[in-house]
């Protein structure tokens, strides 16, 4: 979803998993908005809840969907680590996930 900055007022694409995971807070923690991040000026845009659910209608089934797929990819992963470890018989470098200590 495209939103506007309301500090910078630059406009910037929300990432829909990010924003579907936003959709499940407010559903399950009662928020009323959702904070998505502005890349230009890192500051928090609010997001009301009737935005989200307007852009998102479907957001429980897209997000069981994206749930699955992010299961699955997981499941795909180890099987590929354990593969890759069992043909080279070497210890596989782990990736670092980088997280955003804010
Ligand atoms: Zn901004």
């Amino acid at each position: 979803m495209q939103i506007k900055c309301s500090h910078c007022n630059k406009m910037f694409a929300e990432n829909k998993d990010a924003a579907l995971a936003g959709m499940f807070a407010i559903h399950n923690e009662g928020l009323n908005h959702y904070d998505a991040t502005c890349p230009h000026c890192q500051h928090a845009v609010r997001i009301s809840d009737e935005r989200m659910n307007e852009t998102y209608p479907n957001w429980e089934a897209e997000y069981e969907d994206m749930m699955k797929r992010a299961t699955e990819f997981e499941k795909k992963q180890a099987k590929l680590a354990e593969q890759a470890a069992e043909n080279k018989g070497k210890p596989k470098k782990e990736k670092k996930k980088r997280k955003r200590n804010r």
